[in-house]
């Protein structure tokens, strides 16, 4: 059936400006890491996209290497977007990344222009598109030269290959040079996409003092800590959870440990008082700090995406519920 958006989709959500750019981004953004790839269930894929967009969330997050198998994510969002949301292309901020290995050889891996230009023309392929509205470095590279790579950045916006440009999982220092050298070849540096979540407070230590004084603003990867950051730990390792799928090995068995449950009960005491669930109080959380205009959840279906979007009817803490909250983190 031909899919016609919610025509109430810009009531839900607000949409925040990034830094001093033009651009706004929702509130919540969707990244397909995972349950996106070629071993999930496209049809899964296509309705958490088409629920998404009717909730308002208007970005979308790839990266040349997210599946498995890698570009998989890729194409399936490229062919669901042809299909779904063809005419909708000038509603949508479409962001791709290379940094990570994605090709065998020396110029499939890290940050030289040899590898960047020949992974977004790849990403381009896959997607179906002509340009994406947001490229990242996705790590910094200790070898190649940052101004090779910021220089590859311009070069793109350039090109139109990419309307903006950001860089993720840079520190405070390589970021505050990459924004320095980015200032001089004349595309601004808008966006840093950083994980950051009341499990991980890195951002929070420099990277965003240098986000702000750039006038750049911070998308928050990996909120609601690959899950553990949900209700759904709360007794146990669900059979159909991250953590219980062997094939991914960025959430372990391990990683739910007695100290982390302990921690989310505590905290998902609080969510209650507040009358929210603790992935909507995760996610009001992250939106607290300065500089971060978008909190990038994931999602393995429709139910959670409609749960997160909620988190926006109570954004705001007293100091009595932050300083109990950072009690219990400590
Ligand atoms: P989250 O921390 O939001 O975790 C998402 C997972 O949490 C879901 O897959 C689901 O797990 C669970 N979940 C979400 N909502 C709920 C809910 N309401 N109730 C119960 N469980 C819930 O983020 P991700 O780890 O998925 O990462 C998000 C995005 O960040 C990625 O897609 C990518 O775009 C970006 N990212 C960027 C990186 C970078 O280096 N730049 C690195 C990593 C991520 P389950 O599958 O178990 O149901």
């Amino acid at each position: 059936m031909t899919y016609l958006p919610a025509s109430d989709r810009y009531d839900q959500i607000p949409y925040n400006r990034v830094g001093n750019s033009g651009l706004k981004l929702p509130a919540i953004s969707l990244g397909l890491w995972n349950n996106f790839g070629g071993e999930d269930v496209v049809e899964n894929q296509r309705k958490m996209l088409r629920r998404a967009f009717d909730l308002g969330i208007t970005h979308f997050d790839l990266a040349n290497n997210y599946g498995p198998p890698p570009g998989s994510a890729e194409e399936n969002f490229g062919s669901i977007l042809k299909k779904d949301f063809q005419a909708y292309r000038d509603e949508l901020i479409i962001s791709t990344k290379a940094g990570f290995g994605m090709w065998e050889g020396p110029y499939g891996d890290w940050g030289s222009k040899k590898y960047l230009v020949s992974s977004l023309d790849q990403s381009l392929k896959r997607l179906q598109l002509d340009y994406v509205d947001i490229f990242y470095h996705h790590r910094p590279d200790p070898e190649t030269p940052l101004e090779e790579t910021m220089a590859t950045l311009d070069l793109m916006v350039r090109q139109g290959k990419a309307l903006y440009v950001g860089i993720s999982n840079y520190g405070a220092a390589d970021t505050e040079k990459a924004v320095e050298i980015l200032q001089k070849q004349g595309t601004p540096f808008i966006i840093h996409q950083a994980a950051y979540s009341m499990f991980n407070r890195w951002v929070e230590d420099g990277l965003t003092d240098v986000l702000e004084k750039a006038g750049a603003g911070c998308i928050a990867f990996v909120p609601l800590a690959q899950g553990l950051l949900t209700n759904k730990y709360l007794n146990g390792i669900p059979k159909d959870s991250r953590a219980a799928k062997e094939h991914i090995p960025f959430l372990n068995k391990k990683d739910v440990s007695d100290d982390v449950i302990e921690k989310v009960n505590q905290l998902n005491d609080i969510a209650k008082e507040r009358g929210q669930s603790l992935a909507q109080m995760a996610l009001a959380w992250v939106l607290q700090e300065k500089t971060v205009v978008s909190a990038l959840i994931g999602a393995s279906r429709v139910s959670q995406i409609e749960e997160n979007v909620k988190a926006l009817d109570n954004k705001d803490f007293s100091n009595d519920e932050l300083q109990i909250i950072n009690k219990i983190l400590k």
